[in-house]
């Protein structure tokens, strides 16, 4: 087996390719090359990126990691047993959906109104059908309303009172909004609220980052390739706010070719369609993986603003970001099973 892990710390340059003109060299990328005994099928996760202090609660730490990992045994297992990747990524998504480590599901960050709206969207490579969901307020499993728009609607994205209405027609678990309350995401709202308070916030500022962001994205042992996000966005947004999470081809994208899922500066990944723009490098450019996936994060994005996971037909990973941190994980066909927050290992659970 070769090039399991490689740590690439500069970034490919290519000339000729828009990007922001100031970028500083790419953080971190991690990236696994396809070998042939792993030319079968080969997933990978992500639990949100961006400052994750690494003196942050061991607790909180040890519990997301522990989310992470069960997501990716129950992905490792399906791919094993020859479950299509459009089943394994609505799956992986649901459990990482119903843990409340994670800002998708419950444990969805509060919009400013104490209320909590879901965004999500999933992608079947093999077919280019695709369907999302945004601003859902009573869906257990945002993801699984999605994957209905794809498969039993002929629209791409439902939004808001219409995405319930729909709902209403399918057997989705409802719950009430109150289900995906958490203390420690009201605490982040009270925080957010005190903060624009005292810097007398104005509309137009950005809204804070939501981070833990969901998402997975896999190729099967017959090649075919998925992706699904899911996310509540971002803490004490307003006005209806929607992030890159269900906007298909910005956080979300799986042709035959690459799956990609993103987390991040939600307006900055829609500004950038970025996970479309990774999937047209390896097309249109014929980089790697891992070069197209640099490319978009660190030369277009602004530093701090997220990551990407991604897999490609012959199997191969790439997992990069330009924040402190990015909650992933990644598993093949060749016993590859990690999971990691920063660059360096994850210290053990106390
Ligand atoms: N991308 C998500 C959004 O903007 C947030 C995140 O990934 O942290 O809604």
């Amino acid at each position: 087996m070769r090039g399991v892990f490689t740590l690439l710390i500069a970034c490919t340059s290519l000339a000729g390719c828009a990007s922001r003109p100031d970028s500083p060299p790419m953080k971190d990328t991690t990236t696994v090359d396809a070998t042939e005994a792993c030319k079968q099928w080969a997933i990978a996760i992500h639990g949100g990126a961006g400052t994750i202090s690494r003196d942050g609660s061991p607790t909180r730490r040890d519990a997301a990691i522990q989310g992470l990992t069960a997501a990716l045994e129950l992905g490792r297992e399906m791919l094993q047993n020859g479950v299509p990747a459009i089943e394994v990524v609505e799956a992986v998504v649901v459990s990482l959906e119903d843990d409340p480590s994670f800002n998708a599901g419950k444990g969805a960050v509060f919009t400013e109104q104490g209320t909590h709206e879901l965004d999500a969207s999933i992608m079947n490579g093999a077919t280019r059908q695709t369907g999302a969901v945004a601003a859902v307020r009573t869906i257990r499993n945002p993801i699984v309303l999605a994957r209905l728009v794809m498969t039993d609607t002929p629209h791409v994205l439902i939004a808001a009172d219409g995405a319930e209405t729909f709902a209403d027609e399918t057997d989705v678990e409802r719950v009430p909004n109150e289900y995906f309350d958490t203390e420690h995401r009201r605490d982040a709202l009270e925080r957010v609220l005190a903060g624009r308070e005292a810097s007398d916030d104005s509309p137009e500022r950005p809204n804070p980052r939501g981070g833990s962001t969901v998402g997975c994205v896999a190729v099967d042992s017959q090649g075919r390739l998925a992706a699904a996000t899911s996310t509540g966005g971002m803490t004490a947004k307003r006005w209806g706010r929607i992030g890159d999470s269900p906007i298909v081809g910005a956080g979300n994208w799986a042709d035959e070719r690459v799956a990609v899922s993103g987390t991040g500066t939600g307006e900055e990944f829609i500004r950038w369609g970025v996970a479309r723009d990774v999937a047209a490098l390896v097309e249109y450019r014929g980089l790697s993986l891992a070069d197209a996936a640099i490319e978009v994060v660190d030369r277009k994005l602004r530093p701090g603003d997220g990551g990407v996971i991604c897999v490609d037909h012959t199997g191969s990973i790439a997992m990069v970001f330009n924040s402190t941190g990015m909650y992933r994980g990644a598993a093949n066909a060749d016993g590859l099973f990690k999971v990691a927050i920063w660059d360096e290992p994850v210290p053990a659970p106390e």
